[in-house]
């Protein structure tokens, strides 16, 4: 594989300008305005100048809908040649989760398998084979790795070992437990250690960050400044139900993210509208005025001023991209309730929702 040109160039902390002629003048102006200002200038921090490999996100991601026989089982974008991500349809499972899948030159890394009933595996096959296509390889090893074990991010799994002897050769599954995910990632103590992966000159930071679920785990991709958080932090309900712990677990990963570069901030899910404050009732498999997948470092600093704030008594508090929803099992009997009712009405219109209008 060819050495990857990276052109996206961020100073830190001037504006957060990235990298276009015009916005080096400016953050150039910016800098020579503050010269003249004198005293009244905030300090400059110089972090050097980061480079990080650019990629693109779509405006918007298929949902679930409005006509199902249209929609793809899987959307597939193109973060750039080396990063892909993967959107399971809504028609296939409410939960319409992101799968994320990064290739260094000697393994790639796949996190997450799905919702339901689902081919993630066969669709993971075909990006990895169109990849060696372009990149004139043979093969490439997979590793399966977990933002967190619930059913909904692992659904695909038992597809992965059937496909092995294919395109998925010498997949290596990460387990799901604490232990093996502290031994295969190198973390020493749990929580409170970072482990890492090195696909090949593209290391992965891999953090824990339990509270959402015991086993949870962000992973920040040090090539393009990608920060994935699972369930913990997404544009959507973040249900918690070990609120100590996920306090603790923000707070890490806020000192984590402290001086690097976080390009983007990428969930698993969008439960949120582009109407601040207003989430799809759990359970929407189709959400035509989606909020954008991306956050970034300020959506995080955002939740751990709120948890803060709550002073170790849990609250459920609405913020304009996401809801924080700490739980109990009264709480998700609620939920559980309101996604069979809102999954009965949503089903019924799955092949034309003009029908239910
Ligand atoms: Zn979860
Ligand atoms: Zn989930």
């Amino acid at each position: 594989m060819k050495p990857p040109v990276w052109t996206m160039r961020i100073t830190i902390p001037l504006p957060f300008y990235l990298s276009t002629g015009r916005h080096r003048r400016r953050n150039a102006i910016f800098s020579l305005a503050m010269l003249f200002i004198g005293a009244s200038a905030p300090p400059a921090v110089d972090v050097g100048h980061a480079a990080v490999r650019p990629g693109t996100l779509p405006r918007n991601w298929t949902t679930g809908g409005p006509k199902c026989m249209e929609v793809p089982d899987w959307q597939v974008h193109e973060y750039n040649p080396d990063f892909y991500i993967l959107r399971e349809s809504g028609c296939m499972h409410f939960e319409k989760p992101f799968l994320y899948l990064l290739f260094g030159t000697d393994k790639t890394l796949l996190e997450d398998t799905g919702s339901g009933n689902n081919d993630a595996a066969r669709a993971v096959s075909a990006v990895i084979g169109k990849w060696l296509r372009r990149n004139h390889r043979e093969s490439i090893p997979l590793v399966v790795a977990h933002s967190h074990s619930h059913d909904d991010h692992r659904a695909g799994d038992a597809g992965f070992a059937s496909l092995a002897g294919t395109t998925l050769a010498g997949t290596t599954m990460v387990p799901l437990t604490v232990a093996g995910t502290q031994q295969f990632f190198g973390i020493k103590n749990w929580p409170g250690d970072i482990g890492a992966i090195d696909l090949g000159g593209r290391v992965i930071d891999v953090i824990p960050i339990p509270g959402h679920d015991k086993l949870g785990v962000a992973l920040y991709d040090r090539q393009t400044g990608v920060l994935l958080t699972g369930d913990s932090l997404y544009p959507g309900r973040l249900y918690i139900p070990d609120f100590a712990a996920f306090t603790r677990s923000i707070e890490r990963l806020v000192a984590f993210t402290s001086g690097k570069v976080i390009t983007h901030i990428l969930g698993y899910h969008i439960e949120q509208s582009r109407t601040p404050y207003l989430d799809y009732p759990i359970g929407s498999m189709y959400q035509p005025e989606e909020h954008s997948l991306e956050l970034a470092r300020g959506h995080l600093l955002e939740l751990h001023e709120a948890l803060r704030g709550m002073r170790s008594s849990p609250t459920r508090m609405a913020l304009r991209d996401f809801t924080i929803y700490p739980t109990d099992d009264a709480a998700w009997k609620v939920l559980e309730a309101l996604e069979k009712k809102t999954q009965e009405e949503q089903l019924r219109c799955m092949w034309d929702q003009a029908e239910c209008r």
